[in-house]
């Protein structure tokens, strides 16, 4: 396998990843005078902050996932490619692939983030985690399993660990997807599992620090643990998970809560990218970078997005939040300074402008901060509705969405519950990218090929 992109006059852009980031960068370089060559692992751009419904059956996963090809439809000068990076040669400008090697002129590194189990080799092999499109119907695949399983289950101890759901991570991501399981045991266990006691689903969430949403006022973090309570989530404060053997969770405290649907969104690394120089990573294994992005003591490398850390921003000392904002805003303006940079022109250091945070918690009830203004509530719970419709890709996907949310609204129906696994085609497709890295997987840079694009 190769890149089998042709070398043009025009200079070359990689970009590692189609995040937020990642994708406003690449449509930004449309009008610029460079080839790019968006690189990334899915071949799908995904709106992770709708996931959440996803993971909780409230929504298809494709109306939050957009295919690259049909984003960049009718581009000139750009091509996607479907492949990991795995390693980075600076002194030959080329990185290296799950399908070969290619040549750069100038690198952005967007990859992001993935989970981190903080070293527990337990709780890496059960936790379900919910980053991706894929974990989350992991997960949603695990919840509708195990609900039912419950009803036929003959065993009290088995019966407990298949109903109990623990979420661990009191973060934006934990509240909604605690809220949403708690709407689920509401509205939907009642319509679909007439002959289970819906008391019997316990949902935890545990959280190691005082409050939940720490990125947010104390203010917010009172609303949001006052809603999840009322709506039947057993909040534990202080708590922190040390691991999870026999299908239970076991806290610092020695308590242990038996359960088979152990949900871990607690914490994220930046993506590792193999061989990367450890004097470039900073808190968070994120790529150290300057004010422009460049990563540091570079002239052609750049990190935007979760995977990179600035700390020249005065507002932002220990690096920017790790939300979909700073990552579009980073790729908007490395944009315009790889343009200057390529004239010889000063570039422009990225300030923040912090547009404010969200989190929903449930039907009619949210949290939103914005500069000087926090609201909770319906009100909140609009807002939230109106900004993430808005920042959907696609109209139709807009639409689906709209149409999905007014239907569930309306019907308390939610109505996507199916158990669905893709089996021998992944175990094929799998095969396959494994006997490719058999013969392009080795981090080293061989002697230059003749099909190295
Ligand atoms: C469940 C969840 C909910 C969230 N909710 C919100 C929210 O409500 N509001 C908000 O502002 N932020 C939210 N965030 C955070 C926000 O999504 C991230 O901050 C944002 O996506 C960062 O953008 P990025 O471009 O840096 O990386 P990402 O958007 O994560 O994109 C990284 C891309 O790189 C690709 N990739 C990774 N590794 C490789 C590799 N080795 N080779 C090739 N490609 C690779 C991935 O497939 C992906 O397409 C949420 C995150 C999660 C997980």
């Amino acid at each position: 396998m190769s890149f089998n992109i042709p070398r043009t006059e025009k200079k070359r852009v990689v970009i590692v990843g189609g995040g937020f980031g990642g994708l406003k960068l690449a449509q930004k370089l449309k009008k610029a005078d460079f080839q790019v060559v968006l690189v990334d692992k899915n071949n799908y751009h995904q709106f992770l902050p709708l996931i959440y419904q996803v993971a909780s059956a409230g929504m298809e996963p494709t109306s939050i996932s957009f295919p690259f090809r049909k984003i960049f439809h009718k581009r000139k000068n750009f091509y996607f490619r479907l492949a990991e990076v795995r390693a980075i040669f600076p002194e030959r400008n080329m990185i290296q692939t799950s399908i070969g090697k290619v040549s750069y002129d100038y690198l952005v590194f967007a990859a992001g983030t993935t989970s981190n189990f903080f070293g527990n080799k337990n709780v890496e092999e059960y936790a379900i985690p919910m980053k991706t499109v894929s974990e989350a119907m992991g997960l949603r695949n695990a919840l509708l399993s195990n609900f039912e399983r419950a009803v036929t289950c003959a065993d009290e101890e088995e019966m407990h660990e298949l109903l109990n759901v623990v979420i661990v991570g009191g973060g934006a991501s934990g509240v909604e997807i605690a809220g949403a399981i708690s709407e689920m045991k509401r509205f939907a266990i009642p319509q679909d599992y007439p002959d289970m006691d819906k008391n019997l689903l316990h949902i935890y969430l545990i959280e190691a620090a005082d409050r939940l949403l720490a990125g947010m006022s104390p203010e917010s973090s009172e609303n949001a643990l006052e809603a999840l309570t009322k709506m039947g989530v057993e909040v534990k404060l202080h708590s922190k998970v040390v691991d999870y053997c026999d299908h239970k969770v076991i806290l610092e405290s020695g308590e242990e809560i038996p359960t088979r649907s152990f949900i871990w969104v607690s914490g994220v690394s930046a993506v590792d990218i193999g061989n990367m120089d450890h004097s470039w990573l900073g808190r968070g294994r994120r790529i150290k970078v300057d004010e422009f992005n460049r990563i540091i003591g570079s002239d052609n490398l750049f990190a935007i997005g979760d995977q990179c850390l600035m700390t020249s921003d005065s507002n932002f000392p220990n690096g920017h939040p790790q939300m979909a904002q700073p990552a579009i805003q980073q790729g908007e303006l490395l944009a315009q300074n790889l343009v200057r940079l390529d004239r010889g022109e000063p570039m422009e250091p990225f300030r923040y402008n912090d547009l404010g945070s969200m989190a929903t918690i449930g039907r009619n009830r949210a949290v939103a901060e914005f500069a000087n203004m926090k609201l909770h509530g319906w009100f909140a719970w609009l807002i939230w509705l109106v900004v993430h419709l808005r920042s959907l890709l696609g109209i139709r996907n807009k639409v689906l969405v709209l149409l999905n949310w007014t239907w569930n609204y309306i019907t308390y129906d939610y109505s996507m519950r199916l158990i669905i696994y893709a089996r021998r085609a992944k175990e094929i497709i799998e095969r396959e990218i494994r006997e490719a890295n058999c013969h392009w997987g080795e981090d080293v840079l061989g002697p230059k090929k003749d099909d190295e694009t």
